[in-house]
């Protein structure tokens, strides 16, 4: 199976609501897509976000990046896996989102190859995932508003955007929500670094003292504040994750063997693909913590790819984050995850199992 041709375009997808956290506002999702063709006539499929905010990808970036590895994949086999992964990766430091996007769809390509979900290429497991939803940061009355139409939806996992307002405003939304929902509802708080240390461990303590027990708190401090990170996680009984302070292995190594967290956010838009990915859950696993698999504004594509992972890493993997497209207003892909309110189930077709993408713009084909 020899790389032929490699395709790359734009998607815009509106989301449902605006998507507010303590760091950006965002109305649609629009994202870079892969297409990779193989003369064997299988297609691996690929997509990143644009989050400057977070990965310091930007779309402009992301395309030039590409400009740069594409030609050296061309006319490359596929079963020089591991020479590709590293060619993508080797070309140039950083641009994880591309390189993930590329990853997403070699790896999509390896398990067609084999005739396997990828699920079962990365070990196997049972394909039925239940992920939470994220309620934005807004005013009280819309956040409760928003949880209530989730619960209503089938969802029995919220997580909460908060850091955007001050920490006793955060504690005042956590309880109404909670008031509203009920206990029943578990709930997920991710501050995006929008605390400082002693903020955020009065926000935590005083929803502990309030009776309301919290699944998770996520990032509450900046992602490059590990000390502060490990000040939070020393002073509240509610398990914290590092999400933004986790990217690579390395990161994930400093945070485990520091104690500073307690559970670790995989994003393949962080790691750069599956194969860091798998590095990160090992060293969880090894340092007897769990992760959550996460993503980013992505459609069916990204997140597909995230959910195989996530299947065949179930031992290490205790918390599913995976709403982006039940986000969207509209679907633009075919085939891949099927989704039932909460639930999230993959096909036992090979690869992603993805068949199609639609309104694909400002395409450009790089041809051997
Ligand atoms: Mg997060």
């Amino acid at each position: 199976m020899l790389i032929k041709r490699i395709t790359v375009g734009e998607i815009n997808v509106p989301l449902k609501v605006p998507f507010k956290t303590a760091m950006r506002s965002v109305t649609e999702v629009h994202d870079l897509v892969i297409l990779i063709d193989t003369d064997s006539g299988h297609i691996g499929y690929g997509e990143a976000p644009a989050t400057a905010v977070i990965t310091g990808d930007l779309m402009g970036s992301m395309r030039a990046s590409l400009d740069l590895i594409a030609p050296r994949l061309l006319g490359k086999s596929l079963i020089d896996f591991n020479t590709l992964l590293r060619t993508t990766h080797r070309s140039l430091v950083h641009h994880n989102s591309l390189k993930a996007a590329l990853e997403i769809a070699l790896y999509d390509l390896r398990a067609q190859a084999m005739g396997i979900p990828l699920y079962q290429l990365l070990g196997g497991g049972d394909p039925l995932l239940k992920t939470d939803i994220t309620i934005s940061v807004n005013d009280q009355d819309v956040m409760v508003r928003d949880a209530l139409r989730a619960v209503a939806d089938g969802f029995d996992c919220l997580k909460i955007k908060v850091g955007g307002h001050t920490w006793r405003d955060d504690v005042e939304s956590v309880l109404a929500i909670e008031r509203a929902v009920g206990p029943h509802v578990a709930l997920r708080l991710d501050a995006n670094q929008g605390w400082i240390p002693k903020h955020a461990m009065l926000v935590i303590q005083a929803i502990e003292k309030a009776g309301v027990a919290l699944e998770l708190v996520e990032q509450p401090v900046p992602a490059d504040d590990v000390v502060g990170l490990k000040f939070v996680t020393d002073h509240t009984l509610t398990p914290i994750l590092a999400d933004e302070a986790v990217f690579s292995a390395k990161d994930a190594l400093r945070i485990l063997s520091t104690g500073s967290a307690d559970v670790i956010n995989i994003k393949l838009m962080k790691t750069g693909g599956i194969s860091q990915a798998i590095e990160v859950a090992n060293l969880a696993r090894l340092h007897h913590k769990t992760c959550m698999v996460g993503c980013m504004l992505e459609t069916a594509i990204g997140v597909t790819a995230a959910a195989h992972f996530a299947v065949a890493f179930d031992d290490v993997v205790s918390f599913i984050d995976l709403d982006g497209p039940q986000l969207c207003a509209t679907s633009a892909v075919e085939g891949g995850m099927r989704i039932n309110g909460p639930w999230i189930s993959l096909p036992d077709t090979p690869g992603l199992g993805i068949t199609a993408v639609h309104g694909l713009t400002n395409v450009k084909v790089f041809d051997v």
